[in-house]
């Protein structure tokens, strides 16, 4: 997969550079670029904003930089244009799966009052072009938004996870856990400061585990989370599952 960023702030990226991502971009499992804005820019102070139309608070990123990026970091390649937004659809586990088939994204972080509409609608014409909030929340640019998301997408990737099972139990994966998170997790020691195990998973019945665990899901997925349970379709659960 390839992914290209574009940023006013190319620095709050290097994490990208450590743990499983960075590993993946060495072995070559991932191409990933991240390019400073302001290289598209030709004033003595590196303009990206502007005031808005129509006046009020803030400023807006100019499109004319950003036309450019993308002109040139697109080029003639298939892509996806990502814009992070609070007003966008929001990003799910789905969205992860789904961008993770894709050969090539590319994420626009905005800044100020966001980037300037007719980016967006200019890149349309020719990419598929999505606006994505990671939550409805406010947060200062699309950098953070951005970083959630390569590391939701690129995790799924063939390759970068040590055990290619380990995403399909987790919390929302396709398979099975769609409309549920996680239930508890435990390691060694079996007993720690008087806290035990629960005893079925040293039973060593593989069985019975699977089943513990799906009730432990359900269980606390109808505590931390119910509206998930509530939306899922009748067919998601069965006998055993509507008991708990
Ligand atoms: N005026 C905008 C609004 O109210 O919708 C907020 C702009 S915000 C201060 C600046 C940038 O941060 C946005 O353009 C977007 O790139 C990013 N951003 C902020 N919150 C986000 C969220 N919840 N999800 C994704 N991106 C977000």
């Amino acid at each position: 997969m390839r992914i290209d960023i574009i940023s006013i702030f190319p620095d709050y990226f290097a994490p990208l550079e450590l743990s499983l991502i960075g590993k993946a971009r060495a072995a070559g499992l991932l191409d990933m670029q991240v390019h400073d804005l302001r290289a598209w820019t030709y004033d003595r102070h590196s303009t990206v904003d502007d005031t808005p139309y129509g006046g009020g608070p803030g400023m807006v990123m100019k499109p004319g930089p950003w036309g450019e990026a993308l002109d040139e970091v697109v080029g003639d390649r298939p892509a996806r244009l990502i814009v992070p937004s609070p007003s966008g659809r929001p990003f799910r586990q789905a969205d992860a799966e789904r961008l993770a088939e894709q050969e090539h994204l590319v994420f626009g972080c905005g800044r100020y009052e966001g980037i300037d509409s007719r980016v967006a609608e200019e890149a349309a014409r020719r990419m598929p072009v999505e606006e994505i909030s990671i939550g409805d929340y406010v947060l200062n640019g699309g950098e953070s938004a951005t970083l959630v998301m390569v590391e939701a997408v690129t995790r799924l990737l063939p390759g970068v996870l040590g055990n290619r099972e380990s995403h399909v139990q987790d919390s929302f994966a396709s398979g099975g856990m769609e409309h549920l998170v996680e239930g508890p997790v435990y390691t060694k020691p079996a007993e720690w400061r008087g806290h035990e195990v629960p005893p079925v998973l040293l039973s060593g019945n593989h069985g019975a585990v699977d089943r513990w665990r799906r009730d432990q899901a359900l269980r606390k997925t109808l505590r931390n989370r119910p509206e998930l349970l509530e939306s899922a379709p009748e067919e998601t659960f069965d006998a055993r599952d509507r008991e708990v």
